[in-house]
């Protein structure tokens, strides 16, 4: 049985690896400092006997301890800082967290022999697009600290695989969203930035949904971008780690993960309507500095080389995040903080 360390394991996308690490028959030990992940997501019967440890990834004696304890041979990294405001008035936090620390991690791993790694980067790395549907190989300028944050370990990566012997895949994830189709686990941020699940709190609570910029270069003037169900992005890791797993030799490999269709942020609040079913009232707001008008992917690459296929759209992705808005944890209290 292989041992897959899950860090953000108790966070949105990575408590949804660890269901589908267990579902194809992996051990998984979750390693998350609960910064900004919930021990609690991590109850209910689909996680019974997942042990957690609490520390950073920056700690290398813990990280190590876990490998020889848990016998880990291979490592899903998502946790990381992912807010793009938080991170323009925070550089420093950011790269130590995302940066510096993930280089820990990964020497450690390597220290202690784990050399196969899954790393949680992101369309950010890329910037403002200069050709949409983006693939790979588009130039990286990053227009905020964390895209470079990533873009900086996607470095170490690199390097680290021609000096050490590495073997990684790095996944850039366009915009994810959704929930287990089960209601095991779902999208759980404090705060909550991400338009779907914004736009289904405010239905939840009867708050008008904001809508950031109407005066873009796009058919409706909103933004448009690539929405991915969590369930899908999940298949991908999968994929790739039994593509790490069987490597031979030198395997290191950069993939976009997106749905490879855009939509707007009207047409996400009109087919949200659909899915609520009620009208939802709607303010216009200025636009939210550094958003691209438009991210679109080109996934090809995955789905030539590893076969990977979306197979969830987004009314999928849409109904899946409000049955779990309708039960998430805090989400009683939140509608009325939103309502007072
Ligand atoms: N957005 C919006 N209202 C919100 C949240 C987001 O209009 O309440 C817009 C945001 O400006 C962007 C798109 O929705 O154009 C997707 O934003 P999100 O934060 O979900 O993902 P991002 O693409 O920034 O990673």
């Amino acid at each position: 049985m292989t041992t897959v360390m899950v860090t953000g394991g108790a966070g949105y996308i990575g408590s949804h690896a660890v269901l589908a690490l267990r579902a194809a028959g992996f051990d998984v030990v979750v390693y998350d400092n609960l910064s900004r992940g919930f021990a609690d997501a991590l109850t209910g019967e689909a996680f019974r006997g997942v042990p957690l440890v609490q520390a950073d990834v920056g700690d290398r004696k813990t990280v190590q301890e876990t490998v020889r304890r848990y016998g880990v041979q291979a490592v899903m990294h998502f946790a990381a800082l992912a807010q793009v405001a938080e991170s323009v008035a925070q550089p420093a936090l950011y790269f130590r967290n995302n940066t510096v620390q993930g280089l820990e991690l990964v020497e450690a791993l390597l220290d202690s022999g784990v050399n196969l790694f899954i790393f949680s980067s992101t369309a950010a790395v890329y910037g403002e697009p200069a050709v949409v549907p983006i693939p790979e190989d588009h130039p990286t300028r990053p227009t905020n600290p964390y895209g470079m944050s990533k873009l900086s370990f996607e470095f170490v990566l690199e390097s680290l695989a021609r000096a050490r012997g590495l073997r990684y895949v790095s996944l850039r994830y366009f915009n994810v969203a959704g929930a287990d189709p089960q209601g095991r686990a779902g999208e759980r941020h404090d705060p909550e930035t991400h338009l779907i699940p914004r736009v289904l709190r405010a239905a939840a609570g009867d708050q008008p949904v904001e809508i950031f910029g109407t005066d873009y270069p796009t058919p409706d003037g909103t933004c448009i971008r690539d929405y991915i169900h969590v369930t899908d992005l999940i298949d991908a890791h999968l994929l790739a780690l039994r593509a790490l797993l069987t490597s031979t030799e030198a395997f290191t490999r950069v993939y976009n993960l997106g749905s490879e269709k855009g939509y707007s942020v009207r047409e996400i609040v009109a087919a949200a309507e659909k899915v609520v079913g009620k009208p939802l009232t709607i303010r216009e707001l200025p636009r939210r500095p550094g958003d691209p008008a438009m991210l679109v992917a080109s996934s090809a690459r995955i789905r030539q080389e590893l076969g990977w296929q979306p197979r969830l759209g987004l009314d999928a992705i849409l109904a899946t995040a409000w049955a779990w808005e309708k039960r998430r944890p805090g989400a009683a209290r939140r509608t009325r903080d939103a309502e007072s």
